[in-house]
């Protein structure tokens, strides 16, 4: 991976974090809403409580790729990022491109079940 391809990485991660974290802070205040912004009777209360639920799931889930983005973030520097933990061969730029954080390629991810 050339210098240039690590920086467009860098900036490319850089906005996905950023993305995620909007995402977060979104998530956050319709699973907090403030005072007086809560359900108002039994049928919005349900409501909110299922929606409430799934709202915990994207927010573990974002949280999740938010760290896994920020450590990739500080791998980036290494002369071993984009390069397969299992066979030590370069990872498909395209697949980086998707997922920076990627630790295997396709093959051996399929190969540990992964
Ligand atoms: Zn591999």
């Amino acid at each position: 991976m050339t210098r240039q391809e690590k920086e467009a990485f860098k900036k490319s991660i850089e906005e996905q974090i950023e993305a995620l974290s909007r995402e977060l802070a979104l998530i956050e205040k319709a699973l907090y809403p403030e005072k007086g912004e809560g359900p108002s009777d039994k049928v919005a209360h349900l409501n909110f409580k299922l929606d409430q639920s799934i709202q915990i799931q994207r927010h573990r889930e974002a949280t999740k790729r938010l760290n896994r983005l920020k450590e990739a973030y500080l791998r980036i520097d290494r002369p071993d990022y984009g390069l397969c933990r299992e066979c030590e061969e370069p990872i498909p730029i395209e697949r980086l491109k998707l997922m920076p954080e990627s630790l295997y390629c396709v093959d051996c991810m399929n190969e540990l079940g992964l």
